[in-house]
């Protein structure tokens, strides 16, 4: 059976993070002169889009120590820890840092609450590069917390020790919701950061996705394996009780799904590229699925300048883009 409709979640796809990471890494390589771009990691966690940029040149590298002295490297939209750029300095590597401005957020406030003695609870996922380099700036001072059952391991904080809680970018907003309720009843001294670390495009994504689902049988999240904000948008569906699968691209569709499906309801984490849309509406076009419709739920204006280092290397008439967030 074919579905007679598929059903868009708008917003889905880049986030202005991501938008950004990946121009720098294009405008580096066009740069260059020639010189190699190392990037240090996956710029943005997507296949495709690591994929096309070492087509074009990019050298992707595992570590800054990867990457021979004095060469240009970029770091990923995740975020680095100041070991990291240590090691560059020491390496005196050209540094292109493209960590998501709202990344860097955070890590200024896990810098100012250590400094101010706080102990920091960040609330993330264990092994994640961004959950990394946050608690870089201040390893000594932060614990990583997982999940609510997680929070009965923090015996040894008692109520005169200072406490405030961090929070990965890319979170699901109802988990984090009852992992930080679960914090304020154990400690109800607790301090949150003065601004929602969760940032907008997480969050704006999960609320179409919300709407998605009362709407269609079935929800394809586009996005890579390792994309923390895509892997949420499935929890979102699922938890909604709607089937959902997690998609490279198109080839990743397996018909079974499709059984008794009339409207599937497509969207794409904050990493993967519209042109992976395109692809799956052009597989079910493919197959005689010819209604398309777009689900508003949430408007977005929201760009980041390009780093200091790319916009200081570009001509005068190339204006920088605006900062709206
Ligand atoms: S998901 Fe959010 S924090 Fe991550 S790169 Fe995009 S805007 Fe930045």
């Amino acid at each position: 059976m074919v579905p007679t409709r598929l059903l868009l979640a708008a917003p889905r796809g880049y986030c202005a993070g991501v938008d950004r990471a990946v121009e720098t890494v294009e405008r580096a390589l066009d740069l260059s002169e020639g010189e190699p771009v190392y990037v240090r990691k996956e710029i943005v966690h997507n296949r495709h889009v690591v994929a096309e940029l070492a087509r074009r040149g990019a050298i992707f590298v595992d570590s800054e120590l990867d990457v021979p002295r004095g060469a240009t490297v970029v770091f990923s939209a995740h975020g680095v820890a100041p070991t990291v750029h240590a090691n560059a300095a020491g390496r005196q590597l050209q540094v292109i840092d493209a960590t998501c401005p709202l990344v860097t957020k955070v890590h200024s406030e896990a810098r100012r609450f250590a400094a101010r003695g706080y102990t920091i609870l960040l609330i993330g996922h264990e092994g994640h590069e961004e959950v990394e380099g946050t608690m870089g700036e201040a390893p000594d001072a932060t614990r990583l917390v997982g999940s609510v059952a997680e929070v009965a391991h923090l015996d040894d904080l008692g109520p005169s020790t200072p406490l405030v809680y961090l929070t990965q970018t890319t979170l699901s907003v109802d988990e984090t919701r009852a992992i930080i309720a679960a914090l304020r009843t154990r400690f109800p001294h607790i301090e949150a950061p003065p601004k929602e670390d969760i940032c907008y495009a997480t969050s704006n994504r999960q609320a179409a996705v919300k709407a998605l689902v009362q709407q269609v049988d079935l929800v394809l999240v586009i996005g890579s394996a390792n994309s923390s904000n895509s892997n949420r948008l499935v929890e979102v569906a699922r938890d909604a009780g709607v089937a959902s699968h997690l998609i490279e691209d198109e080839a990743a569709i397996d018909p079974d799904w499709l059984d008794g499906v009339e409207t599937v309801g497509i969207t794409s984490g904050a990493s993967a590229p519209e042109t992976l849309v395109r692809r799956v509406v052009d597989w079910f076009a493919a197959r005689g699925t010819s209604l398309v419709e777009e689900l508003h739920v949430v408007h977005e204006d929201v760009s980041f300048n390009l780093p200091r280092a790319i916009r200081r290397r570009l001509p005068q008439v190339d204006t920088p883009r605006s900062a709206t967030h």
